[in-house]
């Protein structure tokens, strides 16, 4: 099969264009034709190392993975060749207690399709029958990939983490990236104000056709003063926030007092100043997020089924042009996901 592979760390270059052997389905797993697999900045991130990724080369990057089940291993039933199927992006035990009371993604032995394991930058992938997802039927193949980990990710933030109710003014960080699209439309399924961020017009205006009601342009304005006037001096009850960096540094002031942060990413540094005379002084909630289990997968899949959420493709590449994909992504001139197609 066709694959696009990483054998060493780096830039985009580092991507390599390779036939590998058609994998086998053994007891318990089915094999997925892929039809469409859409870029994360996990993907960059991997790409570009660090030491919690432990790559087997040749390494295939890609977590959001749609396609149609090709060929069926021993013992699994229920399951037909020509079945249209989302794939659940996180490998678990499925025996600890994290996965038995539904907490799979802080199982000890968790791991992302395309992360600590083979993702979907090739035109098949072999998974345990469990990640399969039912197919929201409304959806082409690179809308449905677009939907998964970002709306995924948002779910846990916004329903289980802020825990967002009718009436909270929920600050959503950068308007047009995968996670801020699905958590605007997220909070809004939930009753709240949405208030948004980016360094563009074209992505604020984007995003309040999504729902959002308002927008901070913070190429112009500050995000502290922005949030304030918006809620009467008050601050937002919470925050989604994935930019880290100064971004973060600025929500412990955009936040009210008792609000939450909830944390779940840091493209734009890891390592914010933090004054903890805001957190504790103000009692501030710092919440981290990391995907969501299983069962969020299956209720962000019948939202999106429902057409209650909705998916944004930026664009659809073909598989071969996985480096001009990557250099979209990393260059931010994206508002919602790059698509890849094998
Ligand atoms: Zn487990």
């Amino acid at each position: 099969m066709a694959a696009v592979v990483l054998r060493e760390h780096g830039g985009p270059e580092v991507l390599r264009h390779e036939m590998l052997p058609l994998p086998v389905p053994g007891p318990g797993q089915v094999r997925i034709a892929i039809r469409a697999v859409a870029l994360n900045h996990l993907d960059l991130w991997v790409r570009r190392g660090g030491p919690a990724f432990h790559l087997e080369y040749p390494h295939r990057l890609g977590s959001d993975i749609v396609g149609v089940v090709d060929a069926i291993g021993p013992g699994v039933t229920g399951i037909s060749v020509g079945q249209k199927a989302v794939v659940q992006p996180g490998l678990s035990c499925g025996r600890c207690a994290a996965c038995l009371s539904g907490h799979d993604n802080l199982c000890r032995h968790y791991r992302i399709l395309g992360e600590n394991a083979q993702g979907g930058y090739a035109q098949h992938l072999v998974i345990p029958e469990a990640n399969l997802a039912p197919y929201p039927e409304r959806l082409d193949f690179p809308s449905a990939a677009a939907s998964i980990l970002p709306f995924l990710t948002a779910w846990q933030m916004v329903v289980h983490k802020a825990q967002v109710a009718p009436g909270d003014v929920v600050l959503v960080q950068a308007a047009g990236s995968g996670v801020g699209v699905a958590a605007i439309q997220i909070c809004k399924l939930f009753g709240a104000r949405v208030i948004t961020t980016s360094r563009s017009a074209d992505k604020l205006a984007r995003a309040k056709a999504l729902g959002a009601d308002e927008g901070i342009d913070t190429s112009k304005e500050d995000l502290v003063a922005a949030c304030r006037a918006l809620t009467g001096k008050r601050g937002v009850d919470a925050v989604i926030e994935h930019l880290g960096g100064a971004a973060f540094t600025a929500c412990l002031k955009a936040v009210r007092s008792g609000g939450k942060i909830v944390t779940c990413g840091a493209t734009t540094g890891h390592s914010p100043e933090l004054d903890l005379r805001h957190v504790f002084f103000r009692q501030l909630q710092i919440l981290g997020s990391t995907m969501g289990s299983k069962a969020d997968l299956l209720a962000v899949l019948s939202h999106l089924a429902a057409g209650r959420l909705n998916p944004v493709v930026h664009s659809v590449l073909p598989l071969s042009q996985a480096v001009e994909a990557h250099r979209l992504l990393e260059a931010g001139e994206v508002f919602g996901k790059v698509v890849l197609t094998p």
